[in-house]
């Protein structure tokens, strides 16, 4: 039993992945589910966006590999590639690694030379890949690479020369690389256009409401309501005082369960429909919202006003950390 609920609207998720594919066309998209799938439960994502027709999934590690059940016809790769001490691991999965060090092909060669693989090259981030003159030194001659990836730093500033740079440096290396199929773009990426898009790009944040159909909702219980007067204040700091007689209700939800501390005095609740301002500090597990303009007792449901471009903006975080960071707290359900 919890008191905290956060419901994934499957159809808009669905819509969003299906967005995503049609703008990539003739390509297609495939679906980051990392981190849990951003937060929202990685088997609910898989299970609808594959039923919605995405083929390619992404993950960061081998437990993440490890906990799902990859539905039919679907294929998962494992981003950061597999290193010492992880190769029984992956050579157990069904996943494939992106592999991404000359050490990390070596070892694949030597353990499963025949298994598809894909392979990252770093084109000018400086995070995970091989450098362009090492995957066109022979290094990779005779892997069976699936896909060639590489990653943009600034696909959100579609004005950045580093994604032009990037994608010329791309292309050749997926012209002097033999490899099934390439992938270059994130969520951002796929909004540069259809240079950026090659066979198949890596969606993530796109899916889950990040520009696009709102997927996420958050409802918590009403566990208190409580009189406040005119002069007195409310929470930890005195940071909100009545400036009329209030009725305010207590709310089961608080920074552990990634309602941000910077949210206090600037979040919102909607009870009954009626928006209601979030008032005094967020603590670790309670906040508060004025519900004098709205019937609001104890042990009803309320929604968290949760547009995410807003609630990022007002939390100081960015989308991405303001999905992950929701916790487990919330009751997960679809809708
Ligand atoms: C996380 C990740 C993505 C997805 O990024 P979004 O910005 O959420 O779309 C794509 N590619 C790689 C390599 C990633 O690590």
């Amino acid at each position: 039993m919890t008191n905290l609920r956060l419901t994934i609207d499957t159809a808009a998720l669905a819509a969003n992945w299906r967005a995503c594919a049609t703008a990539c066309a003739p390509g297609t998209a495939g679906a980051a589910v990392k981190a849990d799938g951003y937060g929202l439960g990685a088997q609910t994502v898989v299970d609808t966006l594959a039923v919605a027709g995405c083929r390619d999934f992404f993950v960061s590690s081998w437990n993440e590999a490890a906990a799902l059940a990859m539905p039919k016809g679907t294929r998962l790769a494992v981003l950061h590639g597999v290193q010492a001490g992880e190769m029984g691991a992956a050579l157990a999965s069904d996943a494939v690694p992106v592999l991404s060090t000359p050490a990390q092909v070596a070892a694949w060669r030597a353990a499963a030379p025949e298994r598809p693989c894909d392979v990252m090259v770093d084109t000018g981030i400086n995070r995970l890949g091989l450098t362009p003159a090492e995957a066109g030194s022979g290094l990779l001659d005779g892997l069976a690479i699936d896909v060639l990836h590489s990653h943009l730093a600034c696909a959100d500033r579609p004005d950045s020369p580093h994604n032009p740079a990037q994608l010329a440096a791309f292309r050749a290396v997926v012209a002097a690389v033999p490899a099934r199929r390439a992938a270059l773009c994130n969520s951002a990426g796929i909004r540069l256009g259809r240079d950026y898009y090659c066979d198949l790009t890596r969606p993530g944040l796109a899916l889950y409401g990040g520009g696009t159909s709102p997927v996420v909702r958050l409802h918590a219980r009403v566990i208190q309501v409580r009189a406040v007067p005119a002069g007195a204040s409310v929470g930890y700091g005195a940071t909100w005082t009545a400036a009329r007689d209030s009725r305010v209700a207590i709310l089961n939800l608080g920074y552990a369960d990634g309602y941000a501390r910077a949210l206090s005095n600037r979040g919102a609740i909607l009870a009954a429909g009626v928006r209601c301002p979030v008032v005094g500090r967020v603590s670790m597990d309670l906040c508060a919202a004025d519900v004098t303009a709205a019937p609001a007792a104890e042990g009803d449901w309320v929604e968290i006003a949760f547009d995410l471009a807003a609630t990022a903006r007002h939390a100081n975080l960015s989308e991405y950390e303001l999905l992950t960071g929701l916790g487990h707290r919330y009751a997960r359900a679809c809708e």
